[in-house]
């Protein structure tokens, strides 16, 4: 499979360099060159397959010859080693659980897949790669717990002091090993500057190759959707799904995979008050905004980068996607009352996000009556016990892999905001190997 550079097209490279790079020095978004159409002969045999065969079927049609089959069977076995759960939340709802990963968060699928990758890659050669991630709040937790241990791999997490929850720092600062958490004195908007000027000046360093692991990368989007033809194989074809989107990574995974034959009736972007996305779907005019905080706050995103993505699945054809995707926005105030009543009509527990696919989720279905459908929780509540408790009266169960984090001692590097800075704490580690 070859991917193309969506800001200029005719740079085309394979999935090891697009995985490698992450993004196009111009800031292009990698994209695959065709979406492969899957056979008659898998959708029959989807029903039965598990997770990881599902990824070693799709995820060997996207990479192609840079990742040996046998490989990629290791990389999905390793990967995807914790349940996906589906559950019948009423007669007409379904909910696809992406939460029971070791951050309790769906970001721990792209993120293990993506750590697999350049566990491989990094086997094949003896320079060392140094993974940036410029993060406010939970990317950095999957990354780091998916990339500890990797030979070759170094990962550096850069995010704004005080500004993360206690949860998440944890989950960035106690790991040790290869990982190393840099607490940066500014924001995070400071941050992401930092890792962009070091990977645009990585040019002069021949030693290692620097890379960064930010949620555009090709490699963290294509296992996003092993779980949708999961879903589908559980409960069959038909089903109307419902996304949680911020970035849209996982709602153009969701639209890939419907592409490649799945059968998935009609997709629904939810959004908190961030509502670019369903504002473009109504009216054609795409208005890129500044973020607004919400209580969904890994959601809170204004100018979604996988957005020129998940337009090119339709061909940047405003009449396809809009026949294929309808958008609905919610505010905090809907959210938590949303999270109170379904407690109460259901016994389910919502996180904020998966509220919000819950709310997209009726609101489609209240128009059109005859379909059921699948929405999708992307955290587990536990991680806003603050928000969902009061509102359930119920107490939240920690799981095990969250109170693990709780427990371990921070370790971090301190560090003043401005891009030389890093540059200068890169110069003084890897000057001599
Ligand atoms: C990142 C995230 C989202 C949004 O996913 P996108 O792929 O960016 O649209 C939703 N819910 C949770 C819990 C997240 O961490």
């Amino acid at each position: 499979m070859k991917y193309y550079n969506l800001k200029d097209r005719r740079v085309i490279t394979g999935f090891r360099e697009a995985v490698e790079r992450g993004i196009s020095p111009d800031m292009g978004l990698f994209m695959p060159e065709r979406i492969p159409r899957l056979d008659d002969a898998f959708f029959r045999q989807l029903p039965s397959m598990t997770l990881p065969e599902i990824g070693i079927e799709v995820g060997s049609l996207y990479a192609g010859d840079d990742i040996p089959r046998k490989v990629m069977r290791q990389i999905c076995g390793e990967a995807f080693d914790f349940p996906v759960v589906i559950r019948q939340v009423d007669e007409r709802k379904l909910v696809l659980e992406l939460f029971h990963g070791p951050t309790a968060a769906f970001k721990d699928f792209g993120a293990r897949f993506m750590a697999g990758c350049f566990r491989y890659f990094s086997s094949r050669d003896d320079k060392r790669r140094v993974v940036l991630v410029a993060t406010s709040g939970d990317t950095g937790g999957a990354i780091a717990s998916s990339f500890l241990g990797v030979e070759g791999v170094d990962v550096i997490i850069l995010y704004p002091s005080g500004k993360v929850s206690s949860l998440q720092e944890n989950q960035l600062t106690t790991l040790g090993r290869n990982i190393t958490a840099v607490e940066v004195d500014g924001s995070f908007d400071d941050c992401q500057a930092m890792v962009k000027s070091a990977l645009a000046g990585s040019a002069n360093r021949t030693n290692l190759k620097l890379t960064s692991a930010n949620s555009i990368n090709i490699a963290r989007l294509i296992p996003q959707s092993f779980y949708y033809y999961y879903a589908i194989g559980c409960s069959g074809n038909g089903r109307v799904l419902s996304v949680p989107s911020g970035n849209f990574g996982n709602i153009t995974a969701a639209a890939m995979a419907r592409r490649s034959g799945l059968g998935i009736d009609h997709l629904v972007a939810a959004t908190n008050v961030n509502r670019v996305v369903p504002d473009y779907l109504k009216t054609g005019i795409y208005a890129p905004a500044v973020s607004v905080a919400t209580i969904a706050n890994a959601m809170d995103v204004g100018n979604p980068g996988n957005f020129d993505r998940l337009r090119r699945v339709f061909d940047d054809d405003y009449g396809a996607i809009t026949g294929s995707v309808s958008g609905y926005w919610f505010d905090d105030d809907r959210i938590r009352e949303h999270i109170g009543q379904e407690y109460q009509r259901t016994g389910y527990l919502l996180d904020p996000h998966g509220a919000v696919a819950s709310l997209g989720l009726d609101a489609y279905l209240e128009h059109h009556p005859g379909s059921g459908g699948i929405f999708v929780a992307t955290a587990h509540p536990a991680k806003f016990r603050d928000i969902v408790e009061p509102l359930t009266g119920q107490t939240v169960e920690i799981p095990d892999s969250l109170r693990n984090f709780l427990a371990g001692k921070k370790q971090s590097v301190k560090m003043k905001a401005g891009p030389q800075n890093l540059e200068e704490y890169l110069d003084d580690i890897y000057q001599n190997e």
